[in-house]
């Protein structure tokens, strides 16, 4: 299937002007002679709404439209492309103003999911009060155009890290997919689990973080929120440290030893388990909540019975539970997923053992947007790195 590129933006937009707190806007509207109450109702349209564009902020004068439009307010990322899947998992290709691409997926839960869902949700008193009849969204967006984490089984790092994304355009992701939501559905998680490491430029994260929570905002709660971590040990005490330690956390960790996970995971070399390990003890998470363990099964890598023994013991006393997710296919990584029996096998070690433990189901699989699938599609790839022409 081909995509369509979408056109660039003739000016790219001016990226930190969508990154701005009502504060910032105050300082700058005093400056432009307009009143404070502005400063509000502009953040409104960029961070509630999410319209973009200064010609449809019917509340503005026009006059301070047409100034913010040529400070270089507008979209910072337009809609290339959407491609749904049959269980209802939507991908979203959004070009940036620079021409760069970012993906971000819409993933309705099923009936398995939300009973996983509240079972791993003792920690989550407000489960019980939430209209049942509404589809729960879980919204995974991107950090990074490319990785620079080169796990060997993850699509994303494969071209490298072409650039960090912007506050503005990691908020945009939210913004912009809710508009793909269908009119039952809310988005009740976000997950910074698509492509790029999100702890690996912090700052922007942060503040991406920090304008999706503001209560004139979007409102989201740090606990609808989780940040994946490759494991990167400063960025993880910081994150808890900012936030208190409410900022959902997950980690992938994907092996109970150095030995296994240095040869999957070239960061565990800079950052290995036990400093990693003890990062989690150390993150200041309120009563009840865990941290995420996410561990990719790899066929004869990390699979084996006595990897499970090792890992319940490698976890113990630290509150997590255990996302198993069976390796989605990755052409030429040289890596499969186990059997369903040796999944089911790694669970039951882990459940004996008093984990919450469950084993994702493969979503958005035949549009390439399940886990470690992002940037898979050749289209992406190319426009990253050209081939070099014939000899
Ligand atoms: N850099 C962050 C965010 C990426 S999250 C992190 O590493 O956590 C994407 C999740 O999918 C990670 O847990 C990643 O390890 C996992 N993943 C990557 N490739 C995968 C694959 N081929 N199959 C299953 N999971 C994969």
């Amino acid at each position: 299937m081909s995509t369509p590129t979408a056109p660039a933006t003739a000016e790219p937009a001016n990226l930190g002007l969508i990154a701005r707190f009502p504060e910032e806007w105050e300082a700058e509207f005093a400056a432009w002679g307009e009143p404070k109450y502005r400063a509000r109702q502009l953040f409104r349209w960029l961070l509630r709404r999410g319209e973009f564009e200064p010609s449809q902020m019917s509340d503005l004068a026009i006059g301070l439209r047409e100034r913010l439009r040529s400070a270089g307010l507008r979209t910072p990322a337009e809609v290339a492309h959407v491609k749904r899947s049959s269980d209802g998992t939507r991908k979203l290709l959004l070009a940036l103003s620079d021409g760069g691409q970012v993906e971000c997926v819409l993933i309705p839960m099923t009936r398995l999911d939300a009973d996983a869902d509240a079972s791993a949700a003792v920690e989550d008193e407000t489960e019980a009060s939430e209209p049942a009849e509404r589809t729960k969204v879980t919204l995974c967006i991107s950090t990074q155009f490319g990785c620079a984490m080169g796990c060997k089984f993850c699509a994303s790092g494969r071209a490298g890290l072409l650039r960090g994304l912007k506050a503005a355009e990691i908020v945009a992701q939210v913004l912009i997919s809710r508009r793909y939501l269908e009119p039952d559905e809310d988005i009740k998680n976000l997950v910074f689990m698509g492509m790029g490491e999100p702890l690996h430029h912090y700052d922007e994260t942060a503040r991406a973080l920090r304008l999706l929570m503001h209560p004139e905002g979007l409102g989201m709660s740090p606990r609808r929120i989780t940040v994946s971590t490759v494991g990167l040990v400063p960025g993880i005490r910081r994150l808890g440290r900012d936030f208190d330690g409410k900022m959902g956390l997950a980690i992938s960790l994907h092996a109970p030893n150095d030995e296994v996970r240095s040869r999957i995971m070239p960061m565990n070399e800079r950052y290995p388990i036990a400093e990693l390990m003890q990062a989690l003890r150390d993150y200041p998470l309120p009563k009840r909540r865990r941290v995420t363990i996410e561990y990719t099964l790899m066929d004869a890598v990390n699979d084996q019975p006595e990897h499970a023994e090792e890992l319940a013991r490698l976890l113990r006393g630290v509150p997590v539970k255990v996302n198993l997710i069976p390796m989605n296919p990755v052409d030429g990584s040289g890596f499969k997923a186990p059997s369903p029996g040796r999944v089911a096998e790694f669970q039951q070690i882990l459940s004996n053992a008093g984990y919450s433990c469950f084993v994702r189901t493969r979503r958005g699989d035949e549009v390439d947007a399940a886990c470690g699938q992002l940037a898979l599609s050749r289209d992406i790839i190319t426009l990253k790195r050209p081939s070099p022409p014939a000899q």
